[in-house]
């Protein structure tokens, strides 16, 4: 299955990435990208960037080194209510949020609360898709995490990277992605980047779809067409449930 574009990358303003925005297009135009988001960490983690780099990056060009570009974020999830460390107006201003825990910004806590966590996440409009929720630091209830997608209209991350830090993902990453061909919930694919060379390689995810039989109609970033249409369709979503919260 072709993956078009990367959607988890993060430059040097996460701190503890090493490539430019400049050097990450080239990176993914290299990888025979169409595109990508560039996702930075939020500012609760240590190191990264202040909450005004996500407000000033649609000063940016949409096409970057001739590959398209989008504004997003890896935003931390810093509580079991889902609160997130960018506030709405930021998160609104973004192509693509993606939400995630991370043990420097929350502390594992037993399944349950890890889960809530998620599912609340995934209720906020702003949220797009979950990020890295293989993680075995933060052992979850993988079919509760994947309806809660299914019926927000999110996305689940299969992430490259976790294959490389994330030691002993690949159970859960494999469970996860055969629940989500199980409900018909959609997948993004994920490379966490924090160097260019690693932009839109996907060999662990790639072979995780096929092990888990998952239709290419549910990976969201296959071409640049349909994650496009997601991202208008998300669009819509946030439009009408801050207009009516609750639905
Ligand atoms: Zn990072
Ligand atoms: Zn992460």
């Amino acid at each position: 299955m072709r993956i078009a574009l990367d959607t988890h990358t993060h430059s040097v303003a996460s701190g503890h990435a090493y490539s430019t925005i400049d050097d990450m297009a080239s990176g993914a135009r290299r990888a025979g990208l169409a595109g990508f988001v560039l996702t930075d960490h939020g500012p609760a983690m240590p190191g990264t960037t202040h909450h005004y780099h996500f407000g000033n990056l649609r000063v940016l060009p949409r096409r970057v080194k001739g590959v398209r570009f989008f504004a997003g974020v890896e935003a931390n999830i810093l509580d079991t209510e889902g609160r997130l460390d960018l506030d709405d107006r930021h998160l609104g201003r973004l192509d693509f949020v993606l939400a995630g825990l991370h043990e420097i910004c929350l502390p594992p806590m037993d399944r349950e609360r890890n889960t809530l966590a998620l599912v609340r996440a995934l209720e906020n409009p702003f949220v797009d898709a979950i990020s890295h929720p293989g993680n075995p630091a933060f052992p979850v209830d993988a079919r509760a995490v994947v309806l809660a997608a299914w019926a927000n209209g999110k996305a689940i991350e299969l992430n490259e990277g976790s294959f490389r830090v994330r030691t002993g993902s690949k159970p859960n990453c494999l469970e996860i992605a055969r629940l989500c061909a199980e409900t018909g919930t959609l997948i993004v694919c994920g490379t966490d980047s924090h160097y260019k060379d690693h932009v839109g390689r996907f060999p662990n995810v790639k072979a995780l779809l096929r092990e888990a039989r998952v239709p290419k109609e549910l990976v969201v970033n296959r071409s640049l067409a349909a994650f496009e249409a997601f991202l208008d369709r998300r669009a819509a979503d946030r439009k009408r449930q801050a207009t009516h919260p609750g639905t």
